[in-house]
């Protein structure tokens, strides 16, 4: 069933978007070398939210030289005044929350208690978390004076806008670096007002640049070679794309990828507890999560009376406006998205699994899925080995921990897990065991800026968060170093 609706009107009026933006080059908003322009949508309505620049090589190459430029002063300044702007750039963005987290949920869809409660506490935190770094690299191990890396070129994905920026600009500036970052075509509007913030916070000219565009400029972006550091997060594919690029070059390069985690469910798990967990694993942020929980592995004793829980608390969830407090499951980010989560729900039907979702009303215009729970998948369906980046729970069941285990590991990925048992040896039995660079006990989708973040195989390499996160931005210590 589908219905109208018109976005809250008290919520959207805290946010002022412009009918265009500019790049941010240099410490001015400019047009592209090109004139280029595109537009960016709502994804819940389809509003054309505003019409951005779409940067050209031109100007990946004039926002790098920037950059550069900057960088003398920058990485020059004592690391006690680098940490007054990082703290500054913090509590401009507690400031101006509010309106952050509209425009989050406006320019992707996601329901404004996340971007609320979740994404903008955790951006300020980042700032808040390596602004206090920068004051004591000296003393921390790195060697008497550490050296930046230079010029970093970033680019991030559409799931997180703010908070993916945050994971890349904070430590990259506390440590003395400069940065290009590029946000992803479908969310460039939270890149643009941090930009702004970073003008309010008076952040040199050339420290921060963003430039938006699509695949291409990031391409050129990881490409130019004046590019010191790459980060990137993204799809696995796109990642592979860009270590081919940077191959046999001296870039250093972080990448953060995609994911198929397992979320474990033991017989002795607290099971209310462990459904909302299931729950948050999957249907947050509509899975659109590189560490979403898209696989359930349930102990075959209790599958029966979890999923029977699970489906009754799937019915609660109200999907819509994400501009509504109450919402819990907003739009898909883009059509693209929309008909890639589809396709493989379709697939899932077609090879023999059975699909179940709660009866719930989805708008007419934007784009939608409801929240949906396979059940009698295999390993070899593709809804268990796939990325589906959507709200969508494949279940398979398991006896023994030695069998969740070999389920668990039988994936490309290896970035997050979620072990549910009240038993602490078994837990950390699993934990050994499991190829992950993140597990969660007994919760799940929990995030900490001093905790490191990343993944094995076709998850990526490096890890971002923690002062795992702030050596990604550093040169190796010198021989004199205490490391
Ligand atoms: P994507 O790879 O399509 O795009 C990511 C970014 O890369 C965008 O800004 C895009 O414009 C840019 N890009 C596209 N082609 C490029 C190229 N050839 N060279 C350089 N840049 C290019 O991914 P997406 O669809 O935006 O995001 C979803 C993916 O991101 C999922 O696979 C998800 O798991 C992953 N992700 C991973 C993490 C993590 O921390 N591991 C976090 C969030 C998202």
């Amino acid at each position: 069933m589908t219905f109208d609706y018109a976005p809250a009107p008290e919520s959207r009026a805290v946010v002022d978007i412009a009918p265009s933006y500019g790049l941010f080059v240099d410490g001015e908003f400019v047009p592209a070398h090109d004139g280029k322009v595109f537009k960016t949508v709502s994804p819940a309505t389809e509003e054309v939210l505003s019409e951005v620049a779409q940067a050209s090589a031109e100007d990946v190459d004039r926002a790098v030289k920037a950059a550069r430029k900057a960088f003398e002063k920058w990485s020059a300044l004592p690391g006690a005044e680098r940490a007054k702007y990082l703290f500054r750039i913090a509590r401009i963005i507690q400031e101006r929350s509010r309106e952050l987290a509209v425009l989050e949920s406006l320019d992707n869809g996601k329901p404004i208690r996340e971007s609320r409660d979740a994404d903008l506490p955790l951006v300020a935190a980042h700032f808040f978390y390596y602004a206090g770094w920068a004051d004591k690299l000296d003393h921390a191990g790195y060697g008497a004076n550490p050296r930046p890396l230079g010029v970093a070129g970033q680019v991030i994905p559409w799931n997180f806008p703010l908070l993916m920026l945050a994971w890349k600009i904070a430590p990259a500036l506390a440590t003395g670096n400069t940065v290009v970052l590029k946000p992803a075509e479908t969310t460039p509007l939270s890149a643009l007002f941090f930009a702004d913030i970073c003008r309010q916070a008076g952040l040199p000219k050339g420290v921060v640049n963003i430039l938006t565009g699509d695949g291409s400029t990031g391409a050129a972006l990881v490409a130019h070679p004046d590019v010191d550091k790459v980060a990137f997060t993204g799809s696995t594919a796109v990642g592979k794309a860009i270590a081919r690029t940077v191959a046999g070059s001296d870039k250093k390069v972080t990448l953060e990828l995609g994911g198929k985690a397992a979320n474990i469910v033991f017989d002795d798990a607290p099971l209310d507890q462990a459904v909302e967990g299931i729950v948050n694993g999957i249907f947050f942020n509509q899975g659109q999560v590189c560490c979403a929980g898209s696989r359930l592995l349930v102990q075959e004793s209790v599958a029966e009376e979890l999923l029977a829980a699970l489906k009754r608390r799937m019915q609660t969830l109200r999907v819509g406006d994400p501009l509504d407090k109450n919402t819990d499951v907003g739009a898909i980010n883009s059509a693209e998205q929309l008909a890639r989560i589809t396709a493989l729900a379709e697939a899932g039907e077609a090879e023999g699994a059975e699909r179940w979702s709660p009866s719930c009303e989805l708008p007419t215009a934007g784009y939608w899925f409801a929240p949906t729970l396979f059940t009698g998948v295999t390993q070899a369906h593709r809804i268990a080995r796939e990325e589906i980046f959507g709200p969508v729970l494949s279940v398979l069941t398991f006896r023994t921990p030695a069998e969740a285990v070999e389920k668990a590991n039988n994936t490309p990925y290896g970035l997050s897990a979620g072990i549910w048992t009240e038993k602490g040896s078994r837990m950390l039995w699993m934990a050994n065991k499991l190829r992950a660079g993140v597990i969660w006990s007994n919760t799940f989708n929990k995030f900490d800026p001093a905790s490191p973040f990343g993944g094995y195989q076709e998850s990526g390499f490096g890890r971002e968060g923690g002062r795992h996160g702030l050596e990604a931005y550093l040169a190796p210590s010198s021989p004199e170093g205490a490391r």
